[in-house]
């Protein structure tokens, strides 16, 4: 690459400039759809041209990829029975194994994902957001049953909080997103993740989310601090809400790293938060979403990033402190959220009420809106 083309590369729009650094990675795929876009594709004013279309093709990609070798590696694969699967707290890392036992053969050494294509479609309208969610169908239904119900909370949670989610939003839930290989319980995880977001409105979690305990390696996130899965599912809507109300800033923001006069406020988010921006950005939308404080230059930094803010704020001019002011303020008061809430309900057989994120928790005790009285894990 030219000193020219690594300029380039290097360069972001103007109104992100003050914030973000871009530095060229040490591996680049130089045919991916967000290297040709930062090399080739700005309009005078450095702004990125098509950043939606490019965004979207990025993430279709890595869904695919993801998917595939989800399917390919994700399972359980005995060499000698079903030794192993007796161990105490086993259930606690490893919430798969359930679906193992519960397998349609049980003479079989192995279980995997059904194929995607014969997925089981479960479709949740609420009055602000169509819910498409696709399960295995060979998943136990008490298991497939706590899942939505992690997600039909947190999207309930972003509703209260004024923000509106682009519709549908699709969730995909394989049913093993890892290899899990008995006796030795040695673990393969192509994935590497417990929940991502692919652009424009898919999000894929992991059974780990069952977990009765933080999986191990969970990132130091505010949903590890609340002790929360659905905190960690509110993270992902921040990434799509994010996208969805910013995409040349979202696109315009990969392979970059916060200024350091940044750091510390990012820091103080948690440890993920400063990791990069779009994790900044999603991590203060969950803590805004959970109603925990937002000091104002955090607030400053996540709406220069193009933070999505609650549908009710004020007019542009006074968007600063209308920002913070709903960010820090309860919403679970709002007469129009709470019919909202009510009439969320769900085809099928999935009819039931939206649980309360406490008995769905990590810890079995998460405080409503103060992180200050919240645990900390290992
Ligand atoms: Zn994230």
């Amino acid at each position: 690459m030219t000193p020219e083309q690594k300029k380039a590369f290097e360069r972001v729009s103007s109104n992100l400039a003050p914030y973000v650094i871009r530095q060229y990675p040490k591996r680049l795929d130089l045919e991916n759809p967000i290297s040709q876009a930062y090399l080739y594709s700005r309009n005078q004013d450095g702004t990125l041209k098509s950043a939606r279309d490019v965004g979207v093709k990025h993430a279709s990609e890595l869904f695919l990829e993801h998917v595939n070798s989800i399917q390919r590696e994700g399972g359980v694969f005995t060499e000698m029975g079903e030794e192993g699967l007796a161990r105490p707290g086993i259930s606690a890392d490893f919430p798969e194994i359930e679906s193992f036992l519960n397998r349609s053969d049980r003479r079989k050494s192995h279980d995997t994902n059904s194929h995607p294509s014969r997925a089981l479609r479960i479709v949740i309208e609420t009055e602000a957001v169509q819910l498409v969610i696709f399960a295995d169908s060979t998943e136990p239904a008490t298991l497939r049953d706590r899942r939505v119900e992690q997600i039909t909370d947190a999207v309930s949670r972003v509703t209260k909080a004024g923000f509106s989610i682009p519709s549908p939003l699709e969730f995909y839930l394989p049913k093993y997103s890892r290899g899990i290989h008995l006796p030795s319980l040695r673990v393969v995880d192509p994935w590497n993740s417990f929940a991502d977001f692919y652009a424009p409105n898919k999000i894929m979690l992991s059974p780990q989310l069952l977990s009765t305990s933080p999986p191990n390696g969970a990132p130091d996130s505010v949903a590890l601090e609340l002790g929360s899965p659905s905190a960690a599912i509110i993270h992902e809507i921040g990434h799509c809400l994010h996208f969805a109300h910013a995409p040349e800033r979202f696109v315009d923001l990969f392979h970059t790293k916060l200024s350091p006069r940044y750091q510390r406020a990012a820091s103080d988010i948690s440890g993920y938060a400063a990791r990069n921006p779009h994790e900044f950005t999603a991590e203060v939308f969950t803590a805004a979403t959970l109603k925990c404080t937002i000091r104002p230059e955090q607030g400053e930094l996540y709406r220069a990033l193009g933070g999505p803010l609650p549908a009710r704020s004020a007019p542009q001019r006074t968007v600063d402190r209308a920002l913070l002011a709903e960010l820090n303020k309860s919403h679970f008061n709002n007469q129009r959220t709470l019919a909202a809430a009510a009439a969320m309900r769900t085809t099928a057989e999935m009819s039931r009420n939206v649980t309360p994120l406490a008995s769905l928790s990590w810890t079995g005790h998460v405080p409503e809106a103060d992180r200050t009285n919240s645990r900390k894990f290992q």
